[in-house]
């Protein structure tokens, strides 16, 4: 059986944006010699190799390991809330923009725990496409687990997430920032917690600013635990990197192709 060969339903030409999570100041998880930024880069270049082999469209929201989306350099970006919001933002206001058909963001994660492992998707089931991220977060996290079964690796199948209390900071639950509805946010509240109004995007004497959520289905991957051992050998090694390439590219396709 040659692995390089799976099947991947033709494609239309749908616009695909895929996301590699983090970039620039903001390396995301790193373990293992495993930074998050640089894998995600990597896997979505490898992912964007796979769908536009087979037919589909891909933008990528970044293509540059030593910066974020759209010349913004991460600097001055608050910790802590809304992390990195100008830098997340261009993301959705980029796929917005070029009218794209799904929204994939790519991540691995991390924890202090070094036996968590596996494969998780989240989705967001409080706004617009709830059904559609649902189903598209189901069909990649399956064809992920699936394919890298055939390629003869073992991974944990964490399941599909709700993302919508993912985190929660003084009793308020906040979903993943590219995957969630419009949030307001107001003056008062990022003065409270120490952010820097600047850097979120507030201009004097604006008393809120109003998130743009993205206009179509999407779904966030964390494929495997850079923390974990295990996990941290696949995300070294090319082939098994390839494998979760593949698994995503199909995921995406196959949603696409109405396979799910
Ligand atoms: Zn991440």
């Amino acid at each position: 059986m040659d692995l390089a060969q799976v099947v991947m339903p033709p494609g239309d030409g749908a616009l695909v944006v895929v996301d590699p999570g983090h970039g620039g100041d903001e390396i995301g998880a790193a373990a293992n010699g495993i930074v998050e930024k640089d894998s995600n880069l990597d896997m979505g270049r490898r992912v964007e190799r796979l769908l536009t082999q087979a037919g589909y469209r891909v933008l990528m929201t970044r293509s540059d390991a030593g910066r974020a989306v759209a010349g913004l350099d991460g600097a001055g970006q608050p910790q802590g809330f809304s992390a990195q919001r100008r830098d997340l933002q261009a993301r959705v206001d980029l796929a917005n923009t070029a009218g794209a058909a799904l929204f994939v963001s790519l991540h691995s994660n991390g924890l202090n725990d070094p036996s968590a492992d596996g494969v998780e998707t989240y989705y967001n089931a409080a706004r617009p496409f709830a059904a559609q991220s649902r189903l598209l977060a189901q069909t990649i996290q399956r064809n992920v687990v699936e394919e890298m079964t055939r390629s003869g690796y073992h991974v944990r199948d964490r399941g599909t997430l709700d993302d919508a209390c993912l985190r929660a900071f003084q009793g308020v639950c906040f979903p993943l920032f590219v995957l969630g509805p419009p949030r307001e946010t107001s003056l008062g509240e990022v003065l409270r917690r120490g952010g820097d109004p600047a850097a979120l995007g507030f201009s004097a004497g604006q008393a809120s600013i109003v998130s743009r959520a993205t206009q179509m289905p999407g779904a966030l991957v964390e494929l495997l635990f850079v923390t974990n051992a295990e996990d941290a050998r696949l995300l070294t090694a090319a082939d098994s990197r390839e494998a979760l390439a593949r698994g995503v590219a199909l995921g995406i396709s196959r949603f696409l192709a109405g396979q799910s």
